[in-house]
């Protein structure tokens, strides 16, 4: 797999796919913005969201096997998968005792991440997916590129020509003279999955969200195929992420405000589907549960990392980033693309690969996901806490054991530049030297860097050094008067003196439990939700009262 430079050179130089791209994401982009407005308490929802999700993370285990014996005494059977390898064999060897050769499936980020499909054409069983977006990928022998519209990269016209092109192959053709009216294609999906719905013995599914206390699975969707392969089919396995439960009926019911508003900003999806058990005569008469780990107790284990499992997948994060819109989703090399990628593959990989080393340079660190995700994910910060990861290495579950991660190869200069950057700072007598002597012969800084130094500067300009450093400039204006300036700070640091502004006495005095500064987060509050999930109040027992489940 390449590295997410190397698959997204080639993606930005695509100007079709870039214009299909960026039309897109924007008007997805606005609608959202539209239907978040409506809300007066979205700020509320959305700190709800995190906090249910946090607390259910701390409590995993518990409310897993809540859902077990839940599951079970509904009637269904649950298995635990360990790994894509394990949850394949399990879902392949619980089709072939069915005596079936195919299956339909729903849209399952799951199934994709395990590599589902593969693994049963390995076995002689032929998966059909029925989400209209997942069969143009699947038709056109393509990979999904975005969550929640895996053929975004795709225009109409190419669509039609997929559709006539290789309908055929899979199934009912599609009818003759087939324009590239989308109502038309439409239709021509809809006679295609007709005869798989009703021919299909076996169904297979993901799930949005499954509620420990009821044992009940649930399915968002906006066209109904979901429906059908929930209920038609004798056999239904679903493969479900084990950080997709959540306790109750009640904290479902935020979440089934937060989702379909940040996806696809409808005030609630066109189809929810439930389903607990299974029952006489109504719907399949056998329900098996796939538990999927898969890396995720590792990325729990990460105190920073773990929230990433927050995410309900709602792709908002997608279509706010500059990154995701110019490289596209096929760079990001998994399921999962945009910036909740970029953080959740190479935790789920444990940053074996390249592609897993690469990924959390895959932005811009802007901030945008963070503000729109509806559980407060705080991307940023975890994109940076996985660089340090990779260019330092250091001590990482691994899985199920600690294990001591060796830096990733190609980050030497990088090291040695942080290290004179932190040999820098410790010294402020010799920093405001270099800046001095910066300042002084700023023309003789070069525009462009020479060496390791251009992959930088090949897109931008070395930025022009002032004649006058900012210390000077502040001690020349304000600096002495007001007792505040960095050369106070200094001499707070360097002699142990403590001085009435705001040096570095007062500054470790306002951090916050978790060992964050606390104040000015993008929300306002000064306090981000994120920040609460992945600090010590919640691992190391700080200030935090004992919860019970
Ligand atoms: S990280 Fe947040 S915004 Fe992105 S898909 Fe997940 S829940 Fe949505």
């Amino acid at each position: 797999m390449p590295t997410f430079p190397e698959a997204a050179e080639a993606s930005t130089r695509d100007a079709r796919l870039r214009r299909n791209l960026r039309h897109a994401t924007h008007t997805i982009r606005d609608k959202r913005a539209g239907a978040v407005a409506e809300l007066p308490d979205w700020a509320a929802l959305r700190e709800a969201g995190a906090h249910i999700k946090d607390r259910t993370l701390r409590h995993l285990d518990h409310y897993l096997e809540q859902l077990e014996r839940s599951v079970t005494e509904a009637g269904g059977i649950v298995h635990w998968a360990a790994d894509a390898q394990e949850a394949n064999d399990i879902v392949t060897r619980l089709v072939r005792e069915t005596g079936e050769r195919e299956v339909v499936k729903v849209k399952s980020m799951a199934t994709q991440e395990i590599g589902l499909n593969e693994a049963l054409e390995r076995a002689g069983i032929a998966a059909y997916e029925t989400d209209l977006a997942e069969l143009i990928v699947q038709l056109g022998d393509d990979r999904p590129s975005h969550i929640l519209v895996p053929a975004i990269h795709r225009n109409r016209g190419e669509i039609q020509e997929i559709f006539q092109d290789r309908m055929g192959r899979w199934g009912r053709a599609a009818p003759e003279g087939l324009s590239d009216d989308p109502a038309e294609l439409a239709e021509a999906a809809r006679l295609h999955l007709r005869e798989k719905f009703l021919r299909a013995k076996v169904g297979i599914s993901g799930a949005n969200f499954m509620v420990a206390e009821s044992g009940s699975l649930v399915v968002v969707e906006s066209e109904g195929n979901g429906r059908m392969c929930l209920t038609l089919p004798e056999t239904l396995i679903s493969v479900v992420g084990i950080e997709k439960v959540v306790p109750t009926w009640r904290d479902l019911e935020v979440f089934l405000q937060l989702l379909p508003r940040s996806s696809t900003a409808e005030r609630m999806n066109p189809y929810t589907s439930t389903w607990t058990g299974t029952t006489d005569g109504d719907g399949p008469s056998a329900f098996h549960l796939v538990l999927l780990d898969n890396g995720r107790t590792d990325t729990l284990a990460d105190q920073v990392g773990r929230q990433t499992l927050r995410c309900i997948r709602c792709s908002a994060c997608l279509n706010v980033c500059p990154v995701y819109e110019r490289a596209g989703g096929h760079a990001y090399g998994s399921p999962y693309p945009g910036p909740i990628g970029a953080i959740l593959t190479p935790q789920l990989d444990s940053l074996e690969t390249g592609l897993d080393a690469s990924l959390p340079y895959a932005s811009s660190l802007c901030g945008a996901c963070y503000e729109v995700c509806p559980v407060a994910i705080d991307i940023p910060e975890v994109l940076v806490h996985l660089r340090e990861r990779v260019v330092q290495g250091g001590t990482a579950t691994v899985r199920g054991q600690r294990t001591t991660v060796q830096p990733a190869k190609g980050h030497a200069a990088e090291r040695a530049a942080m290290r004179a950057a932190t040999w820098a700072f410790d010294h402020p007598g010799a920093l405001r030297a270099g800046e001095r002597l910066a300042s002084r012969a700023r023309r003789l800084v070069p525009r462009r860097l020479p060496g390791p130094g251009s992959a930088w500067t090949d897109t931008r300009d070395v930025p022009r050094v002032p004649p006058e450093s900012f210390r000077d400039w502040w001690r020349r204006t304000r600096g002495g008067a007001t007792g505040t300036g960095p050369d106070q700070r200094e001499r707070g640091t360097g002699r142990g003196a403590r001085s009435g502004g705001t040096g570095p006495g007062e500054q470790s005095g306002r951090t916050g439990a978790d060992g964050r500064h606390s104040g000015g987060g993008p929300d306002g509050g000064g306090r981000r939700p994120g920040g609460r999930a992945g600090g010590s109040r919640t691992e190391g027992g700080g200030d935090e009262q004992p919860e019970q489940p």
